[in-house]
């Protein structure tokens, strides 16, 4: 983790690329003093792992710990959001603890995301993330659906650049 030799000039990460944390891998672990790890296998016997803590603020905030560049400890607290359920229970959702040229990102996301190279977890959007099969897609111009994300992730990006 942390080299980014493999990542091609002019090739945009990808979620296939980028480790990505879900949501759903924190279910049941979301109390107070909660604590693990979350490991990513990678090409060959390569592993990844990330540590995590929850504490309890006005709502959960997992605290991530890792490794980046082979010494330097990283921590990012990500707050979470709750959206009620129609039974009248509430989901969890990651608030994007990013900030793109000054401003927070604060996206309510399920999913973050960390690339290649890359030293802070995300959401895809701060980071750009396409998906391999749209960045084909857009080189051979044969799937139009996938071309539209495509042309709509790129915008997005003007905007936050
Ligand atoms: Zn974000």
């Amino acid at each position: 983790m942390g080299s980014g030799s493999w990542q091609r000039f002019g090739t945009k990460a990808t979620v296939e690329d980028s480790l990505g944390m879900s949501m759903r891998d924190f279910r049941g672990r979301i109390f107070l003093d909660s604590s693990g790890t979350l490991t990513w296998s990678g090409a060959g016997d390569s592993r990844s792992t990330v540590g995590f803590s929850v504490t309890w603020g006005d709502a959960p905030i997992i605290t991530l710990k890792y490794r980046w560049g082979g010494e330097v400890v990283v921590r990012i607290p990500v707050h979470l959001q709750a959206t009620p359920t129609q039974f009248g229970g509430s989901r969890w959702w990651f608030t994007c603890p990013l900030i793109v040229n000054g401003e927070a990102c604060n996206r309510r996301v399920g999913k973050l995301f960390l690339p290649p190279g890359a030293k802070y977890f995300g959401c895809r959007t701060c980071h750009k993330l396409t998906y391999r099969s749209c960045q084909e897609a857009h080189q051979s111009q044969r799937l139009l659906g996938c071309t539209d994300r495509w042309l709509d992730s790129m915008n997005r990006r003007d905007q936050l650049d």
